[in-house]
């Protein structure tokens, strides 16, 4: 159960494309970003403009490549898909750049992890779509400059904080992706059943919605992991009984807290007292890297008021307390 979607396996990944919706229409949540997105795109058709360069930010799984794709389908373009880490020299990015068509979509996610080199070669072709390409070698090189066809970046980055300021600058909409209501990821989970043609009970969609972090990724994956054991051990069908089952062997548990989450306040509670602790020694205690820390679990724990940050650190909260059944002095309660 994994949020960031890195370790999917090749079906995984097939299956999330099947569920990826396609259009406006399709999406579910995001009310307030999608209401601007929708009115910015119907004007670039309008004016048959590119789109202004766009930035999603938020944690992993919200739907940041998702937004990507629809807008390149309202927009009715092309789209390229690259990421950041990927471009490791501006030859790379100029190939992608010179290949787009009028109007496409370029989306690089975690554009956080560019180079400053490829960045620096981006702004260029941000701003007056335009790139500089070294030709010939030896004493004959020399720089040519060549037009690229108006095209639209939509960058995708879990870190907003690390991006630099010149390139934030040059994103014309940005859009901060928030965690799902249990009801909006209920509806998120009754559409893919739907697509995957599962049977589930309004009661299991709630539930699995529930206990998902808020998080769409995650709803689809606990919802395939319930199917199997509604497979095996059940009739077929997904039920209540069989999703708390599920759920339970799974180790989510009743907040859609994972196994992570959980070590993250349990240490923090019986190794530092409840904090406030930096966010490396949280991560040297769990044995997790800082930035999956800061990334990935930090900002939900924060939204279900686990965690706040002080000025010396992190600290749990009473809800962590009791959502452990300890106490403040870190012994068993009720
Ligand atoms: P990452 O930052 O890890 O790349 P992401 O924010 O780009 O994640 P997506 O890949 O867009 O997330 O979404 C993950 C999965 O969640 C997709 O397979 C998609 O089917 C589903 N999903 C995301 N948002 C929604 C939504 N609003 N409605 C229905 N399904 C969604």
């Amino acid at each position: 159960l994994d949020p960031t979607g890195d370790n999917l396996s090749p079906q995984e990944i097939d299956l999330e494309k099947k569920l990826r919706p396609l259009s406006f229409d399709d999406f579910t949540g995001q009310d307030q970003a999608l209401e601007n997105l929708q009115i910015f795109v119907q004007a670039a058709n309008l004016r048959e403009e590119a789109l202004d360069h766009t930035l999603f930010h938020g944690p992993p799984g919200l739907g940041k490549t998702t937004l990507a794709h629809i807008l390149a389908h309202e927009l009715e373009v092309g789209i390229k898909v690259t990421s950041g880490p990927v471009l490791d020299k501006p030859g790379d990015l100029a190939g992608l750049l010179t290949n787009l068509e009028d109007r496409d979509v370029l989306f690089i996610d975690e554009i956080h992890r560019l180079s400053p080199i490829v960045e620096e070669y981006l702004y260029s072709a941000m701003e007056d779509y335009k790139i500089d390409i070294m030709i010939e070698t030896g004493p004959n090189a020399r720089t040519v400059q060549i037009n690229l066809n108006p095209f639209t970046l939509i960058g995708a980055t879990t870190r907003s904080g690390l991006l630099t300021a010149p390139m934030r600058a040059r994103f014309g909409i940005s859009s901060r992706l928030q965690y799902y209501t249990t009801e909006l990821l209920t509806s998120i989970v009754q559409r893919s059943s739907g697509i995957l043609n599962i049977p589930i009970s309004m009661e299991a969609a709630i539930e699995i919605a529930g206990r998902s972090r808020g998080t769409p990724r995650i709803a689809n994956a606990l919802l395939r992991r319930v199917r199997d054991f509604a497979q095996i051990k059940g009739n077929g069908k997904i039920d209540i009984e069989i999703s708390k089952f599920a759920l339970k062997a799974l180790n989510v548990d009743a907040f859609g807290l994972d196994e992570m989450d959980n070590k993250i306040l349990t240490t923090l509670i019986d190794k530092f007292k409840g904090g406030p602790v930096g966010i490396s020694t949280i991560a040297t205690a769990v044995s997790e890297s800082p930035e999956t820390i800061e990334e990935v679990y930090e900002p939900f724990l924060i939204q279900q008021g686990f965690i706040v940050r002080t000025p010396r650190g992190r600290e749990v909260t009473e809800a962590a307390y009791r959502h452990l059944g300890k106490t403040k002095q870190g012994t068993q309660g009720g």
